[in-house]
C-alpha cells in the first residue's frame, strides 16, 4: 500500500522557512495582486492567498478593476506596479474577461517581478536550468516528488498533459535531474499509447482534468505518483488517477484533494520572497 504524499505538511514546513527570509528582508515584502471582474472562485484564492501572504509576514495588496477593463488600462496598472520599488511581485488573477489575452498582458510583468514564473525570460532560464521563478504547479509536484526520497537520477518519468504551467516546465525541471522524460497528451491517447508509456513509469505526474483516465493497473509497482488533476465527481473532487487500485501499487501517491493543491499558494509565496530578495 502507497505511502500518502501530503501536501499540507509539507507546505508548512515550507512556510517556516519562508516566514524566516520574509522577516530577515530590509522592507516587508509587497505581492500585487490584480483581480478584473467578479468571479466566486477567483474571489475565494484571493482571500485564500491574502490569507497565506498576511501569515508569512508578507503585504497582499489587491487592486480590483471592473469587468470592463481594457487591456490597455491592464497594461498601465501592470507598469506602475512595475516601476514601483516598494512592489516585489505581480500576480495576475484567473479567470480574466474574455477581451483580455492573459498570454499578450502577463509579457509585460517585469520577469524579476514575475512570481507565476511564465514570463518568457522566466521560462527561458527554466531551459538553462537557471530559474529562480519557477511556475507554482510544477514547483509543488517537485516538492512532492522529492519528499518522496525518489533519487531521480536514471528514472524513467512519464508526465500526462504538456500544458505551459505543468507539464513542459515539469519536464525540463526533471531533465536537469536526469531522469528520462516522457511527455504525453491528447495524440498519446489518440495513437493508443498512452497505456504503455504509463506502464513504464517509475514517476507518474499526471495533469489533464480526466477522471479516471489513468486506470489503477496501468501504475507500475513501486513508483511514485502525483496527480494534479482536479476533477468534480458526483459532488465530490477527484484526481485523473483511479486512486484506489493505484494505491495498491505505487510506494508514494498523492490524495486528490490534499496533495499538489495545499503547496500552490506556498509556491508562489516562496517565489515572491525570492524576488524581494533579488530586488533587495
Ligand atoms: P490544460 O487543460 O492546459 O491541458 C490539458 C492537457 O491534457 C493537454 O496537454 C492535453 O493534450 C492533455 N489531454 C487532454 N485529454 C487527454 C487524454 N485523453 N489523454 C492524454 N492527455 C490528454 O491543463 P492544465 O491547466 O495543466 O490542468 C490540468 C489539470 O490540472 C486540470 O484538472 C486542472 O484543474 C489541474 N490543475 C491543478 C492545479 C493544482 O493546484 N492542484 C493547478 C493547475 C491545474
Amino acid at each position: 500500500m502507497a505511502k500518502l504524499l501530503e501536501g499540507k505538511p509539507l507546505a508548512e514546513k515550507i512556510k517556516e522557512d519562508i516566514r524566516k527570509q520574509a522577516a530577515s528582508l530590509k522592507n516587508k515584502p509587497v505581492l500585487a495582486s490584480i483581480m478584473v471582474g467578479e468571479n466566486a472562485g477567483a474571489a475565494a484564492y484571493v482571500k485564500s492567498q491574502a490569507k497565506t501572504a498576511e501569515s508569512l509576514g508578507i503585504e497582499y495588496r489587491l487592486q480590483s478593476l471592473p469587468q470592463d477593463t481594457s487591456e490597455s488600462t491592464l497594461v498601465e496598472l501592470i507598469r506602475k506596479f512595475n516601476s514601483d520599488s516598494s512592489v516585489n511581485g505581480i500576480i495576475i488573477q484567473m479567470p480574466l474577461p474574455v477581451n483580455i489575452d492573459y498570454k499578450k498582458i502577463s509579457q509585460f510583468i517585469e520577469p524579476g517581478k514575475d512570481i507565476e514564473g511564465m514570463h518568457p525570460a522566466n521560462i527561458g532560464r527554466l531551459l538553462f536550468g537557471k530559474a529562480k521563478l519557477i511556475p507554482c504547479t510544477a514547483a509543488s509536484a517537485m516538492e512532492l516528488i522529492n519528499a518522496s526520497g525518489i533519487d531521480l537520477y536514471g528514472k524513467e518519468a512519464v508526465i500526462v498533459g504538456h500544458s505551459e504551467i505543468v507539464g513542459k516546465p515539469l519536464a525540463l525541471l526533471l531533465l536537469d535531474k536526469f531522469s528520462t522524460v516522457t511527455v504525453c497528451h491528447i495524440g498519446t491517447s489518440k495513437a493508443g499509447k498512452l497505456e504503455e508509456h504509463v506502464r513504464r513509469a517509475e514517476i507518474l505526474i499526471v495533469a489533464v482534468g480526466k477522471a479516471g483516465l489513468i486506470k489503477g493497473e496501468w501504475v507500475k509497482e513501486g513508483s511514485v505518483v502525483i496527480d494534479v488533476g482536479i476533477n468534480r465527481v458526483a459532488d465530490k473532487i477527484v484526481g485523473d488517477v483511479e486512486f484506489e487500485t493505484a494505491e495498491k501499487r505505487a510506494s508514494y501517491i498523492t490524495p486528490v484533494p490534499g496533495g499538489v493543491g495545499p503547496l500552490t499558494v506556498t509556491m508562489l509565496m516562496r517565489n515572491l520572497v525570492e524576488a524581494a530578495k533579488s530586488q533587495q
